[in-house]
């Protein structure tokens, strides 16, 4: 029998490999409502803007939170859009936006995604600031590996900022405790 090898380090990742691990202790309430996501109808639509190709992947990890398959924080949905909590968060709030329809990056987004997604960034901007008394908001948004994208399916960070304090160095999960702590607050400053 093959030793095991307990370096954690050269485990896979596990956003990448096992999110429902991660997700063990999260209220079912706050899932996704599968039922009121679009399907993923358009599994290999096509980026046709830039001269090169590429494949939307429904098996990215957003499109699995969208469709129930994984759990997430949730903190906002409307019919078009989705918001919930990143669990590397680079500040405290930190949080996503997606649009519910599949879209690798703003490089394939329509208009009305865009429009939809941005209408929500300023929505969750406004209730993080409000939430933790922040002074600023960063929002960050990756296209394609080049880009620094990891996830293909179009997100928004939305960073709460205060003076002279540095982001988070990315890549360290968070705990779920605190994770769901801060969701609360987020929530609370949307009503
Ligand atoms: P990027 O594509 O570079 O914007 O990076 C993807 C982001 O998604 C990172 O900030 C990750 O922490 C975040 N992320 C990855 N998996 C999950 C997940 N299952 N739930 C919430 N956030 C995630």
């Amino acid at each position: 029998m093959a030793d095991v090898d307990l370096n954690q380090d050269k485990w896979p990742h596990p956003t990448r490999h096992d999110p429902a691990a991660f997700f063990r202790d999260v209220s079912p309430s706050w899932a996704v409502d599968a039922a009121a996501c679009a399907p993923q109808k358009r599994s290999h639509k096509r980026c046709n803007r830039g001269g090169r190709m590429t494949a939307y992947d429904d098996q990215n990890i957003f499109a699995k939170i969208l469709r129930g398959e994984i759990p997430s924080i949730k903190l906002y949905e409307d019919d078009d859009t989705y918001c919930f909590m990143d669990i590397m968060p680079r500040a405290d709030g930190h949080c996503l936006v997606i649009p519910k329809t599949p879209c690798r990056n703003v490089l394939d987004a329509s208009h009305d995604q865009l429009a939809s997604a941005m209408k929500t960034v300023q929505l969750m901007s406004h209730a993080v600031m409000k939430a933790f008394g922040a002074e600023g908001v960063t929002l960050q948004q990756f296209n394609e590996d080049a880009g620094g994208q990891e996830v293909y399916h179009l997100h928004f960070h939305i960073l709460p900022r205060h003076a002279g304090v540095s982001l988070r160095p990315p890549g360290k999960m968070a705990e779920m405790d605190v994770l769901n702590a801060q969701a609360a607050q987020i929530r609370a400053a949307l009503e």
